[in-house]
């Protein structure tokens, strides 16, 4: 399936749709999360067009990969959970849930966060 230019993450690039940004760079935007699931809930974006993993993996160039990752720390120091701890999440296609196209890594911490999975 084609990336689908109208989703919500593609609007928040162009700026059709407001966020609150925490970090951002040349390949990289990362912000809070709208309906957050723990003190900290960030959502990371890499700002060229992937719909999930498989497909970053597999053509994203190697600089916005490690943008991508590099992301990860950045955010989880300005967040100041890097000695607590932290979970990160990417869902990918219809099993996982996935309710966003455009490829986010969710950076979750904060509190005790329970089990990997609930059901
Ligand atoms: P997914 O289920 O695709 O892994 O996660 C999508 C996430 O995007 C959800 O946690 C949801 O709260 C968040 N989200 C959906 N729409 C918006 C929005 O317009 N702004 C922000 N900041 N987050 C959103």
């Amino acid at each position: 399936m084609a990336y689908d230019r109208e989703n919500i993450f593609a609007k928040i690039l162009r700026g059709e749709i407001p966020c609150e940004i925490v970090y951002e760079d040349d390949h990289v935007l990362a912000f809070e999360d709208i309906n957050p699931q723990a003190p900290v809930h960030v959502l990371i974006i890499p700002k060229g067009a992937y719909q999930n993993m498989t497909e970053f993996g597999r053509k994203a160039s190697a600089e916005e990969k490690t943008a991508f990752i590099e992301a990860i720390g950045t955010v989880v120091n300005l967040k100041r959970i890097d000695k607590t701890g932290y979970r990160t999440i990417v869902n990918n296609g219809e099993d996982s849930l996935q309710e966003v196209p455009h490829l986010h890594v969710h950076v979750l911490g904060g509190r005790r966060l329970g089990a990997l999975l609930s059901t």
